[in-house]
């Protein structure tokens, strides 16, 4: 994606934006394991602020469980993860790092937003308040502010006549754009995205991933993906993990994992995603 200044800094940015080009994501040595089951194996990466990066591989690799784990839906067993410098697994107490408590996670984790394959909207609540509730009872907005900032998202995203409709009431694809007002309505340093098109009738894909390519293009936020879309991420990725088995067995540009992929497990992944 190309680097130019966020056309719409209302949309992302937070209270310390990241320097460009600088570190914000951070797995080092991370195991994590069901069970017997070792999903990730000392996994190591990171991405930089701004850039947009898509995992990909086979199910069950493990692609899911990296985003769960920086929502902190799950923990790792072994490893650490940093999130703006700051670890989210751990924090520091008279200079020793020790297990992360609760109020530290809830800081560290308020830098990334997330868009599930099932929406998640609200079904009480209107398509407006869904996208203002938490930056009024999280961020402490005031309901104007949140509602003002909720307008223009939604107008982004092509929903600023649907403020009013309950989700029942829209289609799966403008649910899955309301989710992501919602999630940017956090002003998240970054947003990850997990399958958000794998839940839609095929003919409501396209609308969604041209309002992902558009907040990829216009703002400065950093991405990351899970996707099976291979031509969307070919259009928005600066980099692409190709994970099996809980490790990253290859990982560059998109024009050289897609043309010329070094692994045979990636090119066998590949042609049969195509
Ligand atoms: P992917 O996103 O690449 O399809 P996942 O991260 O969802 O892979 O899953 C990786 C592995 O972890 C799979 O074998 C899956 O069955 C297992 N797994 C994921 N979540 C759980 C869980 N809550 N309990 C037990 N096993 C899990």
């Amino acid at each position: 994606a190309d680097t130019t200044p966020a056309k719409d800094p209302g949309a992302t940015g937070t209270g310390n934006p990241p320097v460009d080009g600088s570190e914000l994501i951070r797995f080092d040595h991370v195991t994590k394991r069901f069970g017997t089951n070792t999903v990730l194996d000392r996994l190591d990466f990171s991405v930089d602020s701004g850039k947009h990066v898509t995992l990909i591989g086979p199910s069950g690799s493990g692609k899911t469980t990296i985003l769960r784990l920086l929502m902190t839906l799950t923990k790792p067993d072994e490893g650490t993860i940093r999130v703006g410098g700051q670890y989210l697994t751990h924090e520091e107490r008279n200079g020793r790092l020790v297990p992360a408590g609760e109020k530290h996670v809830r800081e560290v984790r308020r830098n990334i937003g997330m868009v599930f394959q099932q929406f998640n909207l609200f079904p009480n609540m209107k398509v407006l308040r869904n996208v203002t509730e938490a930056p009024v009872t999280v961020l402490g907005l005031s309901k104007d502010e949140a509602e003002a900032r909720a307008r223009e998202l939604l107008d982004m995203v092509g929903l600023g006549d649907r403020c009013d409709a309950y989700p029942t009431q829209l289609s799966g694809g403008q649910q899955q754009r309301v989710a992501i007002a919602r999630a940017l309505a956090m002003r998240p340093q970054v947003l990850l995205l997990d399958e958000v098109t794998s839940a839609l009738d095929p003919e409501l894909v396209a609308g969604v991933l041209d309002v992902l390519r558009d907040i990829a293009r216009s703002t400065d936020i950093t991405m990351l993906c899970v996707t099976h879309e291979m031509n969307f991420a070919r259009d928005i990725s600066d980099q692409v993990l190709m994970f099996d088995s809980g490790r990253v067995i290859e990982s560059g540009p998109p024009e050289r994992i897609f043309s010329d992929p070094e692994h045979e497990r990636t090119r066998e992944f590949l042609g049969a995603v195509r």
